[in-house]
């Protein structure tokens, strides 16, 4: 048996010998758990550069230092954070027992324990990231687990594979490559627990396919993360950190701002200062190093569409840096798109490149309104000083996470969960969160020596007062 596997029907021997191995093992010991952990941190540390050039190669432009922040210092974070903190988030926890039990000497408690093999599928966006962070979690609650990297990154997702072959015991980690055929076969195994990252309409049939298998899933989708800038808004600061947030891995990140509600009277300054602030970042586009290439033909033809529609509608936009590039490269200036009709498709979906809806308004109400008709976003982020504001947008909106006078950093928090609500997603992971995710966990009730029922006439047949003695006991 290889951890690099060739086939679905491979796939489904190993998860059997998965779990032989897990039922003969017993308890995992916090020892093996951050074993695991460290061979996936080693294999990273050993590994880093060819991975990042890999990454880079894969989207043809993405800076190899880029890589290494995002996807192998972003992985490296979640892998230590759970490395030293599993032993504390795996210990017993008491329970109090009820009345008049707890005084002869009965004991509750709850016990984290592995679920099994958990199955992680990937995204190309994150292509490390978004395998290797949901790993650290399971690792550290104990499981095993199985690999589906994205085809549309195939040189990292073949290293990848070829590293865990050559490193990893496949009945503790194991990795196949493929297509949406070995994703749907893969979503259809029996798993103790499956991870999807990618879209709301992919993460649907997943949750289909699971459900045949009862299988519990985590999806960690997308959606159109809104930010709402208030009156009391620094605008020039504002833009800078958009322009920032923005401009991180091309847009094609899950909680990209997408669409940025600013007041009227504030527009003509917001637009001006976030095309300074991301001119200033990126000021050419063909052969810049920094800009990240869109990843493929496909979606390079999805997000010109979504801006061919928009001019032909006669809709503003404004391009940042505005200077003339090179179209047969897939790396793209920036696109603000001022206020488009409700029923263009930059409106409808999410945006997830190089493009980024500015929408005017005049009543804060309005903005909350139209948030709350579309799908729950993934990330909402507000800036601006006014607290009441800030708790009125908070307290009536619902997204996966909130940045407050940022846009991105929320994720970033090592212990605090990470994960979307409605159709951005469902469950979590990082951190503490992450680590019970991954666990069952267990309910154990151990009985004094005693047992008092039958003394207490509890038990049947029943006397002849039973009822009036229950009924003695219901209060408000
Ligand atoms: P995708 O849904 O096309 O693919 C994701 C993975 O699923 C890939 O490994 C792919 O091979 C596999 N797959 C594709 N179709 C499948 C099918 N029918 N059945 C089973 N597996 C299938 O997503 P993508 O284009 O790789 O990523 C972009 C999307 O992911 C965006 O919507 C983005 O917001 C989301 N995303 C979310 C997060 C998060 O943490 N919430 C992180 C990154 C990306």
């Amino acid at each position: 048996m290889r951890a690099h596997l060739q086939s679905i029907d491979e796939l489904s021997s190993l998860l059997a010998a998965q779990r032989q191995a897990f039922d003969q093992q017993g308890p995992v010991s916090a020892e093996q758990r951050r074993s695991r952990l460290q061979q996936v941190i080693d294999l990273l540390v050993d590994h880093h550069q060819p991975l990042a050039e890999a990454m880079d190669a894969d989207f043809g432009g993405r800076h190899p230092g880029f890589g290494l922040m995002n996807d192998v210092l972003g992985s490296l974070g979640s892998l230590k954070h759970a490395r030293d903190h599993l032993e504390g988030w795996m210990a017993d926890e008491p329970r109090p027992v009820f009345a008049p039990y707890d005084q002869l000497g009965a004991q509750g408690w709850v016990r984290y324990q592995p679920k099994g093999s958990v199955g992680i599928i990937g995204t190309w966006n994150a292509p490390l990231f978004t395998l290797l962070s949901p790993l650290a979690c399971a690792f550290a609650a104990g499981n095993r687990a199985v690999l589906k990297p994205s085809e549309i990154v195939p040189r990292t997702a073949e290293l990848l594979a070829q590293l865990i072959g050559e490193r990893f015991d496949p009945l503790e980690l194991a990795i196949i490559t493929g297509g949406v055929e070995v994703g749907q076969a893969f979503a259809s195994q029996p798993f103790n627990h499956l991870v999807f990252t990618g879209s709301t309409e992919v993460g649907r049939d997943i949750m289909r396919r699971a459900a045949d298998n009862l299988v519990p899933v985590t999806l960690e989708l997308g959606g159109k993360s809104p930010v709402v800038i208030g009156e009391s808004a620094d605008i020039a600061e504002a833009a800078r950190r958009l322009a920032i947030a923005k401009g991180t891995n091309g847009g094609q990140i899950c909680i990209s701002p997408d669409r940025v509600f600013v007041p009227v009277a504030q527009r003509e300054q917001f637009i001006r200062q976030f095309a300074e602030a991301y001119s200033g970042l990126y000021p050419t586009v063909t052969d810049n190093p920094d800009l990240v290439s869109v990843v493929n033909e496909r979606h390079l033809q999805r997000l010109d569409a979504y801006l061919d529609e928009v001019r032909d509608l006669g809709v503003e936009v404004v391009q940042c840096p505005d200077v003339a590039f090179d179209a047969s490269q897939r790396k793209r200036p920036l696109s603000l798109v001022i206020n488009p009709p409700l029923t263009s498709r930059i409106m409808r979906e999410e945006i997830f490149g190089q493009a980024l809806v500015v929408l005017s308004y005049s009543d804060i109400h309005h903005v909350v309104e139209e948030i709350n008709q579309g799908e729950r976003p993934l990330a909402l982020y507000y800036f601006g000083s006014d607290q009441a504001e800030q708790h009125y947008v908070l307290g009536h909106t619902l997204s996966g996470g909130v940045s407050i006078n940022d846009a991105l950093m929320h994720a970033a928090l090592e212990n605090a969960p990470f994960g979307g609500v409605g159709a951005s997603g469902l469950g979590r992971y990082h951190g503490h969160e992450g680590f019970l995710e991954f666990s069952h966990v267990r309910t154990v009730y151990q009985a004094p020596a005693t047992d008092p029922r039958g003394d207490w006439g509890m038990l049947p047949p029943y006397h002849e007062g039973f009822t009036a003695v229950m009924q003695s006991q219901i209060s408000r």
